[in-house]
């Protein structure tokens, strides 16, 4: 499960005076449990992605994973605890030189585990998002559905109790969209991993979300679950979202 506490985060801009980009989020997303975040460009949500994951250190604030305040962990703590999230990034961000299943051992060969268990590990991940048949193929020779879910394939490969996807379906065409989503909507249930996706895409939401939050000028302006609020026409955050075939 995943909780975060009164986050706030800020920046030191060059001219000295700090911005406020984060000013107190509150958002629990429970095992098995996919929550969308949705808003304006600028509101913040890749930096709460990015706080999330600890790729940034909030300014303040806890980040809880199964109960452990990750926020306040340093060194080689932080290091073993930032496994225990996996992202998927928006343009897969996988390295063009080495073949897919090069690429999903690699958090695994920094891990140093065992070549024949690597093997194994990576055979195993690739079969979960249905491209075995892709292993030694390179990143160049991928459709862009194709080279996301091997980025889901990577994002798993250290068995992460929460999965961040900042935009991972923007720019596909509706059916690899639609696998990415099926394939989400699979790995909460089969895995029970917390999924965070941020999206502004309607069907993304619709499809795989079980509750959604508005992030506004770095506060959750509005959260519930999708039911109650998509088709209400005075949410906010409903409002904001696009249709895939518009
Ligand atoms: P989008 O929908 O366009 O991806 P977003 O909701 O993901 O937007 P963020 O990228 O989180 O928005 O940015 C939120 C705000 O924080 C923006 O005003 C941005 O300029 C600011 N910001 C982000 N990173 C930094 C940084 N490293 N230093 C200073 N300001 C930053
Ligand atoms: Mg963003």
């Amino acid at each position: 499960m995943l909780e975060i506490v009164d986050l706030h985060k800020r920046y030191e801009l060059k001219t000295g005076r700090p911005v406020e980009v984060l000013k107190g989020i509150d958002l629990t997303v429970p095992d098995g449990s996919i929550t969308a975040v949705v808003g304006p460009s600028g509101a913040g949500k890749s930096t709460l992605s990015r706080c999330i994951s600890l790729l940034e250190m909030p300014s303040s604030g806890q980040i809880l994973v199964d109960g452990r305040n990750l926020s306040e962990l340093s060194g080689r703590a932080l290091r073993d605890s930032r496994r225990s999230i996996g992202t998927i990034f928006q343009h897969s961000a996988l390295l063009r030189r080495i073949t897919v299943a090069e690429n999903v051992a690699l958090p695994l060969r920094n891990l140093g585990v065992e070549h024949g268990e690597m093997e194994a590990r990576v055979a195993e991940l690739l079969e979960r998002v249905d491209l075995l048949h892709k292993a030694d193929a390179y990143p160049g020779q991928l459709s862009g559905g194709q080279a996301q879910r091997v980025g889901i394939a990577r994002a798993l490969a250290l068995r992460p109790r929460i999965l961040l996807s900042d935009e991972s379906t923007s720019g596909l065409d509706p059916r690899s969209t639609h696998q990415i989503l099926r394939l989400l909507t699979e790995l909460r249930a089969d895995l029970g991993v917390s999924i965070v996706l941020i999206t502004h895409e309607m069907e993304a939401v619709r499809a795989a979300a079980d509750e959604v939050a508005f992030l506004d000028h770095g506060r959750i302006a509005e959260h519930g679950r999708v039911a109650d609020l998509i088709g209400r026409g005075d949410s906010p955050a409903a409002g904001q979202l696009l249709p895939v075939h518009p």
